[in-house]
Order: C-alpha cells, then structure tokens, then sequence
C-alpha cells in the first residue's frame, strides 16, 4: 500500500514537473515568437520608412522648381538637383546662393519671405525665391526655400502688354481719323467736298479692316489651329498670292514676274497659309517699291527644301533692322507704313507660317538697292 502510495506520488510529481517544464517551454517559445514578430514588423516599419523616405526624395528630385532645406541652425540638409546649378561659383549663381541662404535664415526665425532675382547672363534670367520656415506641433525642423525661373511667364507677360498697347495704338489712328471726318462731313454742305470726305471715310474704314483681318490671320496661323496638311502645287500657291496682290502692283506700276522650275514642285502644307505668307511678301515688295522697279518671284528646289524668293529694287531695309522686322508691329519707318496701308504684322505671319512648316525664311538686304525674301519648306513629296 505504501508503495503504492509512493509510486502515485512520484508518478503526480513527474507530472506536475513534466507539465512545468512543458509550461516554462511554451513561454520560452511564445517569447522567441513575439520577439521575432517583433522585429518583423519593425523591420517592415523601417522599409516602409526608408520607402516613402526615397519616393518622397525621388519626388522631390523630379521637380522643376529648385527646393533646398535646412535644419534650425542654417546648416543645408539637402538640395535637389534643379537648384544644385545655383551652388556654382559664378556670379549670377552666387548671387542666388546668397539670397537663399539669407532666406533661408530669416525663414527659421519663422515668417515667410521672398525675393526676386535678376541675373544680367547673358542669358537674362529672373528667379523668384521664397522661403519658408517648417513646423510642426510645436517643434522646429528647420527652413525650406523654393526657386522659380520666372523669366519665360516676365517675357510672355512683357509681350502680351506689348501686344495690347500696339493693337490699341494701331486702332486708334484710323478711328482718330474716322471721328474727326464724320465730325467734319456733319458740318459740311458742300456736295464736292462732302464726296471727297466721303472717299476718306472709306479709305479709313479699309484700314481698319485690313488691320482686324491681319490680326485674326496671325492668332489663326499662330495657333496653327485648324491647319490642314495635303499636297500642295508651289505653282498654285504663287498663282493665288499673284492674283492677290496683283491689283495692288498694277496701281502702284510696279511689274511683278515669275520664274517657275520646269519640274512641279509639291509640299505637305497648309496651302492657305503658305499663300498668305507668299503674298505678303509680294505686297512689301511692291509696297516698298518705287513704280516700275520690277519684283522678281523664283522658285526653286534646294536639296530637300522647296524656296520661294520675292526680290524687289526698292528701298531696301537697313542692316541693324533686318533682325527685327519680323516682330510683331516692327516698322522700320512708321510714317512710310501708315502711308503705305501696313501695320507692321505681315512679315510675323510669313516667319509663324515658315515655323509652322518646319521651315524658316531669310532676307538679304542693301538700303536703296532693294531686297530678298525667301521662305524656305521642307519637300514633302515630288511629282
Ligand atoms: P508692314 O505692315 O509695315 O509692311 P511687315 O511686318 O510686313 O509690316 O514688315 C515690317 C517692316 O519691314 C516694314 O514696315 C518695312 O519697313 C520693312 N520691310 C518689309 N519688307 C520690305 C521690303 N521688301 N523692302 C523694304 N522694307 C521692307
């Protein structure tokens, strides 16, 4: 009986022994566990960090707008590479880096600032920097500045100011004339002079229109909105400007003649534009002509380039003009081209019509001995 009682208590002691160490077991593999799901999901927290530490960089480095930050004692911490050609040691570029750094500084007492600035080049550049400090609940990460090249919006700004004040100015010669001859025609009671008035107010009323009809021809070939492309005869497109311009030529006696190549020539183009550039150079040649001074329009094929060149005798344009007449409203003399019925836009319509193409137009030019305009595309097919 005994003994039995010893075995049984020894056999309940194995298993409360055994039962602990299995207990002690399980923790010590629960621990190792957790321990390593643990450093699991630390480790994924970390590659999740270093992830969206290198897509918010990447990002950052993909930008058009310089962006350098530093930490609260000024000290840069990263820059990314727009900006990085502003750290050289050229003088524009000092300049730059100085403004950032000041900007940056005054950015860490915690206000906003900016500044412009204007580096002479050449090439001119105007940048606009900013800064501002980085905070968040309360704690201090430093400063951030930004950097703009904000020379292309100044130029098209510059240009669209420009535009208006020409157009404006442009008008309000013909409607200046147009008020005060109806002013005059009201009072008048004389049938002749009334009839005379009566031709002017036309003339007047012309030009007007002629002015609108060159502005819309240039914001349509501008745009190049609507432009068709087809197969185009050079022959037919001459002809088209020629009957244009004719009436123009045979009023002022100035003879216009051709020199066609015996082979057609055939362009991929816009024909109604390329008609309207060849016609305007015909009617400068003709408008810039003394009477029977002929104009001369030759055709020819130059390697791939099919060139149209309108020579004229007459007055010729001086050099330091020559790079300037194809601005818009760029008259070499204004007094001669009231007179004359331009306004200054039929040689940018010839230079967009030529862009447009692929393409680009020359002129050659000596004061009093007359000029050369050749518009040049590119072939697109041969017949
Ligand atoms: P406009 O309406 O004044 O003719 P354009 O843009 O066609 O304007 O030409 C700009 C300026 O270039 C003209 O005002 C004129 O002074 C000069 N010009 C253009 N073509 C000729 C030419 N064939 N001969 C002399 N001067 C020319």
């Amino acid at each position: 009986m005994i003994v039995a009682l010893v075995v049984v208590a020894a056999a309940v002691g194995l298993v409360i022994v055994g039962a602990v160490a299995w207990r002690e077991h399980r923790h010590f593999v629960d621990a190792e566990e957790n321990r390593r799901r643990d450093d699991e999901m630390h480790r994924r927290q970390e590659g999740e960090v270093a992830d969206s530490e290198a897509r918010l960089r990447l990002s950052l480095d993909a930008i058009t707008q310089g962006v350098v930050m530093a930490d609260a004692d000024g000290t840069v911490l990263y820059r990314n590479p727009y900006s990085q050609p502003f750290t050289e040691a050229r003088h524009g570029e000092a300049l730059v880096e100085a403004a950032v750094s000041e900007l940056l500084a005054e950015a860490a007492q915690g206000r906003a600032v900016e500044r412009e600035v204007e580096l002479f080049g050449p090439p001119r550049q105007c940048l606009f920097v900013s800064a501002m400090p980085l905070r968040a609940e309360g704690r201090d990460y430093g400063s951030v500045a930004l950097i703009d090249d904000i020379t292309e919006p100044q130029r098209l700004d510059a240009m669209r100011r420009d535009f208006v004040a020409n157009i404006s100015h442009e008008l309000r010669t013909p409607m200046g004339a147009l008020s005060l001859l109806a002013e005059t025609l009201a009072g008048e009671t004389d049938p002749e002079v009334v009839s005379r008035l009566a031709v002017r107010v036309q003339a007047e009323a012309i030009r007007l229109s002629d002015i609108m009809d060159d502005l819309l021809e240039l914001s349509r070939i501008e745009s190049n909105e609507a432009s068709e492309r087809a197969p185009v005869a050079i022959q037919h497109v001459i002809s088209d400007a020629l009957s244009r311009a004719r009436a123009t030529a045979e009023e002022k006696d100035v003879p216009i003649e051709t020199a066609l190549p015996a082979l057609d020539l055939v362009v991929r183009a816009d024909r109604r534009q390329l008609t309207s550039a060849v016609f305007n150079l015909l009617d400068n040649a003709v408008k810039y002509s003394e009477a029977t001074r002929p104009v001369r329009v030759t055709t020819r094929l130059e390697g791939n380039w099919v060139e149209v060149e309108v020579r004229d005798q007459g007055y010729g344009i001086p050099l330091r003009h020559q790079e300037r007449i194809f601005e818009r409203f760029y008259q070499v003399d204004r007094s001669r081209g009231q007179t004359d019925g331009g306004v200054g836009l039929g040689l940018a319509i010839v230079r967009h019509v030529a862009t447009n193409h692929g393409g680009e137009v020359r002129v050659e030019s000596t004061e009093g001995e007359g000029s050369s305009f050749t518009l040049a595309v590119p072939i697109g097919a041969q017949a």
